[in-house]
């Protein structure tokens, strides 16, 4: 099995940096197997050794899989130069030190379902224009949406750069001067909701992402809230 040096192990869970791991070394407080570590540098396999920190079993992962309701005005990136992003909202360092990334991005103004993941893979898949996963958005949308809108969608519409969407499950919940929708798409251009409705003459004002693949957000997440996904949760995104 991959072995690792402890230090590693314990500050990208989160125990603190490899300064701080190299002084609990010196202080007794790491056990591995039954035997107190002091060199930092030693050499450990996560999976298979038991790592006591303080006495308590230390408990690896690789990964770490967030689901959180994402509030307007937040980048969906890790870095942005101008505006505050949505690991800002992350106050947790545990959660933190595995370095979360955003699945995919919600405009600056969409609200709802943001998964953070450090898994690359999983979020390659998820992404992948091959794989069709279904994204589920609420809207509130300025125009009467009406039944030859759904038509239209099912059919696929032509967006301004004259791109054709695949198929899309429109369902009206409201239909009125203030229109409210929810949409399934299958695809993820840029603005792709939004840049829908215009091409029936309509304006989004407001966007929320309900569902990622059978993954639905948990509406009891305040916005800027966030929690781990369960394993079965993780299951459900693609
Ligand atoms: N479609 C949009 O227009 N914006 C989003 O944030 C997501 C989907």
């Amino acid at each position: 099995a991959k072995k690792l040096r402890i230090d590693k192990i314990l500050s990208n869970l989160g125990y603190g940096s490899r300064a701080e791991i190299k002084r609990d070394c010196k202080h007794g407080v790491i056990e591995v197997n039954g035997k107190i570590i002091s060199n930092p540098g030693t050499q450990v396999d996560p999976e298979n050794d038991e790592i006591l920190y303080s006495g308590e079993r230390v408990e690896y992962r690789e990964y770490i899989y967030i689901m959180m309701n994402k509030p307007d005005g937040y980048i969906s990136a890790t870095f942005d130069k101008r505006d505050p992003i949505v690991l800002d909202l992350i106050d947790d360092p545990s959660y933190l030190a595995f370095e979360p990334f955003p699945v995919g991005r919600l405009d600056k103004d969409t609200e709802g379902l943001l998964v953070l993941t450090n898994d690359g893979k999983l979020s390659h898949r998820v992404l992948s224009p091959k794989k069709h996963v279904p994204k589920t958005y609420y809207a509130k949308v300025e125009g009467v949406v009406s039944d030859e809108d759904i038509k239209s969608f099912e059919e696929g519409v032509v967006l301004d750069d004259g791109y054709k969407t695949m198929p899309s499950q429109l369902k009206i919940l409201k239909s009125d001067e203030l229109s409210e929708i929810e949409l399934t798409i299958h695809e993820g251009k840029f603005h792709q909701v939004k840049r829908m409705f215009e091409s029936v003459g309509k304006k989004v004002v407001y966007l929320k992402r309900l569902s990622m693949g059978k993954l639905k957000l948990d509406e009891s997440l305040g916005l800027g809230e966030y929690r781990e996904l369960t394993d079965e949760e993780v299951k459900l995104i693609e």
